[in-house]
């Protein structure tokens, strides 16, 4: 995969360092295809690599508990940044750094920025090393620059798919986003946790995209399933397994708010959240989910019952308004 950096040599040192014999190595989708490369590198030093053959979405989806039963001693776990404390075992985590050039995809965004001065820069972990190089060729072409640093991000501007603090840090400041990076997932988040025009600069591609009307279409599906939600008598809490998902303090809460309505509420503990999973309670009328928010996105062409993120619960709650849910953001946890 000639656009990514996957530190082989990070990996054989720390291999050596720890007198590691046996390795996991856990990829998400996308990149799940280097693992057999990886692995012959490692055999030839003499460990035995296995390769985790299940989805991996984020680093809240780690496999360490299964360690300890195929005796692994280190995994290294691939396209994310440390989320989850509590480890059995060392955990390296390699970044897995894109090597394509930026210049070509900002130079495109700069034609939609005609009007917009102040401009916010945002990317996810596999470009985070551009951030500089973005912002230089912004400021010559005369644009003021603003780059969240929140600590709760490892990188300046790093954004996941549940955690926005780089984006709403600096939305006051800005006119406009710009998000670095090659797909519309997380690019659409920063445009619905901030109603900013947000453009999506592809350096895969080399080109850029304004996301304006897929927003509106995306507001308005969530909007119909919360109407779809208010008519509900019996929800479902979905509680993810996965150890940086599990929120069962808050499923307790929410289960006891909708009670506390007159309604009923079932709690269901969930590894994979799929729409046959939930079809098999058809007398659920709409879900809470409590884990991974990136599964509500696009919940509502997926699944036939509304899914609802915990910001959108509070809405239906009455804790929020619209308004504010939109601010708070859409899919943060
Ligand atoms: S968005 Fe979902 S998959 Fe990504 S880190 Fe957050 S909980 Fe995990």
């Amino acid at each position: 995969m000639k656009h990514f950096d996957f530190e082989e040599e990070k990996i054989i040192a720390e291999i050596n360092k720890r007198g590691a014999k046996r390795v996991l190595l856990q990829f998400p989708e996308g990149l799940k295809s280097e693992g057999l490369r990886l692995a012959r590198i490692l055999e030839k030093i003499g460990v035995l690599p296995i390769i985790s053959g299940d989805p991996c979405y984020g680093a809240c989806d780690l496999v360490d508990f299964e360690t300890e039963r195929f005796e692994i001693d280190i995994i290294f776990h691939f396209g994310h940044t440390r989320m989850v404390r509590t480890e059995k075992i060392p955990i390296i985590y390699v970044d897995v750094r894109s090597n394509a050039i930026i210049n070509k995809a900002i130079e495109s965004a700069l034609f939609l920025l005609n009007g917009y001065q102040k401009i916010g820069l945002v990317t996810t972990i596999q470009h985070a090393h551009t951030i500089k190089s973005a912002q230089e060729l912004l400021v010559n072409a005369g644009k003021t620059v603003f780059v969240g640093d929140s600590d709760k991000m490892p990188y300046s501007g790093q954004i996941i798919g549940c955690d926005y603090s780089n984006v709403k840090s600096i939305a006051n400041e800005v006119d406009a986003f710009i998000f670095i990076g090659g797909g519309r997932f997380h690019a659409l988040g920063v445009a619905l946790c901030t109603a900013k025009p947000t453009i999506l600069a592809n350096p895969f591609d080399e080109k850029a995209l304004l996301l304006d009307n897929q927003v509106k279409k995306i507001l308005q599906q969530h909007w119909d399933s919360l109407q779809k939600a208010k008519k509900a008598t019996i929800f479902g809490i979905l509680v993810g397994l996965k150890p940086g998902q599990e929120n069962f303090d808050n499923a307790l809460k929410i289960k006891n708010l909708i009670e506390r309505k007159g309604k009923s509420a079932i709690i269901l503990l969930i590894n994979e959240i799929l729409p046959e999973a939930l079809m098999e309670f058809p007398a659920i009328d709409a879900y809470i989910n409590t884990a991974c928010p990136r599964i509500s996105f696009d919940a509502p062409l997926k699944f036939l019952k509304p899914v609802l993120t915990i910001n959108e619960f509070k809405v239906l709650s009455g804790e929020y308004s619209w308004e504010d849910m939109i601010k708070k953001g859409l899919f943060e946890k």
